[in-house]
């Protein structure tokens, strides 16, 4: 997923588009009032925000075998 920021030029709201990537933008991005009047803009955003990646299987076993007991 992208997102994209766009501002308002109307009700001078500024908002995100959250996309996939194989997605094309739209030419036209409707503002959450209904606005057309919407241009890109172009800063640093944060993209993604922490989507926390699946712990590897198989590294910590946590049960007995493994450490000192079975052994
Ligand atoms: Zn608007």
């Amino acid at each position: 997923m992208a997102a994209y920021e766009y501002r308002c030029r109307e009700c001078r709201t500024t908002f995100e588009v959250r996309r996939s990537v194989h997605e094309s933008t739209p030419s036209v991005v409707l503002c959450p009032a209904g606005h057309a009047a919407t241009s890109r803009v172009f800063s640093a955003v944060a993209v993604g925000g922490g989507a926390s990646a699946p712990a590897p299987a198989g590294s910590a076993g946590g049960g007995c075998c493994g450490g000192g007991c079975c052994g």
